[in-house]
């Protein structure tokens, strides 16, 4: 590559980042990507996934990945059973989003991204503190051992609470109101069958039409195990609110038990024999539209440019954002056009798509 090649440094190795930093290498463009997490197994990814055809899964081919993708995806995963919170189940569809969506436990799905940009071309246990435009016209990273990197680019990849989106806008997180409790189970099928008949190959809903303030989600990974979302219309600090203290498990547990009184037994056993811990994950959001002001030499993609609740579209989005971003300054690096306008040009497709999308998770979430 010519002595242009612009320094570009990609914050935060989630889907979107891994994605972008892999796009740009096939256009021969290093970009450095520096990720918090101390090693790229530090956590559990959390659940599964579904990536459609137009974004997620185009992302994929895009970085020449859509055949491991393939591989290790689960169109089975797509079952959905709802039920009533009297047990008895009122929908079951086998596969209700067609062939186009199938499913990928979020842990392969990273590893996939990882192993194939190269674990070891991850700059780990670098988090970004700080970005600011110096008076040259370069983009300078504050880091967190106190040391200073500077850049032609820096891509925010680094989600909800990005520390790149302060340096384009004053936006930050709403709490929506909802929040997740997550845990899970993992010797399903031999001692939870209960469970693994509720759950079947994907997913489960469990709702109570007389009070919507509460709701079980079931969600079968593929090592077999299953993730239980337990979602909650309440303030963000509920468990204070009721005196529980969220790293006591049992009081956790009793509380829940009280809540979701009057649901059938197989439903509460589903709060009674967790093997993990519950993990409290307040649902936020980003203002919709989100957009800025465009400025040279920073950018952001994914949660860290239009964090939305959880209805199925921010991981495709992520995805798409980085190859879309991607290939534009792969083009303007071949052409000997300008970066700026590569950037500018994503942000115009970028921005409407997540608002667009933003504004369908948050009815999703109402209803
Ligand atoms: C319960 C739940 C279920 C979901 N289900 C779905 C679904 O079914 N389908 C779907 O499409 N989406 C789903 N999502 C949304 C999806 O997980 C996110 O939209 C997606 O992960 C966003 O990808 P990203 O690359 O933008 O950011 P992230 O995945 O958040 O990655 C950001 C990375 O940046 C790193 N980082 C953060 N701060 C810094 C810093 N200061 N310096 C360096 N690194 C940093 C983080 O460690 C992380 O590795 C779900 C979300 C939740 C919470």
């Amino acid at each position: 590559m010519s002595h242009s090649t612009p320094r570009i440094a990609i914050v935060g190795a989630g889907p979107g980042g891994l994605l972008c930093a892999t796009v740009l290498r096939q256009a021969g463009i290093h970009a450095t990507v520096l990720e918090r997490d101390p090693s790229a197994h530090h956590r559990t990814q959390g659940g599964s996934l579904d990536l459609h055809e137009h974004t997620g899964q185009a992302a994929l081919r895009t970085a020449g990945l859509h055949d491991a993708f393939l591989k290790l995806s689960r169109p089975e995963g797509q079952e959905m059973r709802e039920y009533a919170h009297t047990g008895r189940l009122v929908a079951h569809e086998e596969d209700p989003e067609g062939p186009a969506r199938p499913e990928i436990d979020r842990t392969d799905l990273r590893t996939m991204l990882l192993e194939d940009f190269g674990t070891e071309n991850v700059r780990f246990d670098t988090a970004v503190l700080e970005v600011r435009r110096t008076p040259h016209g370069r983009t300078r990273l504050t880091l967190g051992e106190g040391t200073t990197e500077e850049f032609d680019l820096v891509i925010g990849a680094d989600g909800a609470w990005s520390k790149v989106r302060p340096a384009l806008s004053d936006a930050v997180p709403l709490y929506t109101g909802n929040t997740l409790v997550e845990t899970w189970f993992t010797d399903v099928d031999d001692q939870h069958p209960a469970l693994a008949r509720l759950v079947g190959h994907g997913m489960m809903l469990a709702t109570d039409a007389g009070d919507p303030t509460h709701l079980l989600i079931g969600q079968r990974n593929g090592d077999g195990s299953i993730r239980v979302y337990i979602g909650l219309k309440c303030a963000l600090d509920w468990a204070a609110q009721a005196g529980v203290d969220l790293a006591d498990t049992e009081a956790v547990r009793a509380h829940f038990l009280t809540v979701f009184a009057g649901w059938h037994e197989d439903l509460r056993r589903v709060l009674r024999e967790n093997e993990g811990p519950f993990v409290n994950r307040p649902v936020h959001r980003l203002p919709y539209p989100h957009t800025w002001q465009h400025t040279p030499g920073i950018t952001l993609l994914g949660d860290a440019a239009h964090l939305m609740p959880p209805a199925g579209q921010g991981a495709n989005l992520a995805l798409i954002d980085g190859a879309d971003l991607a290939l534009a300054i792969g083009d303007a690096v071949r052409h000997g056009s300008g970066l700026d306008a590569a950037v500018a040009s994503y942000e115009r497709t970028m921005h409407p798509r997540g608002a667009a999308a933003a504004e369908e998770s948050a009815l999703a979430l109402e209803q």
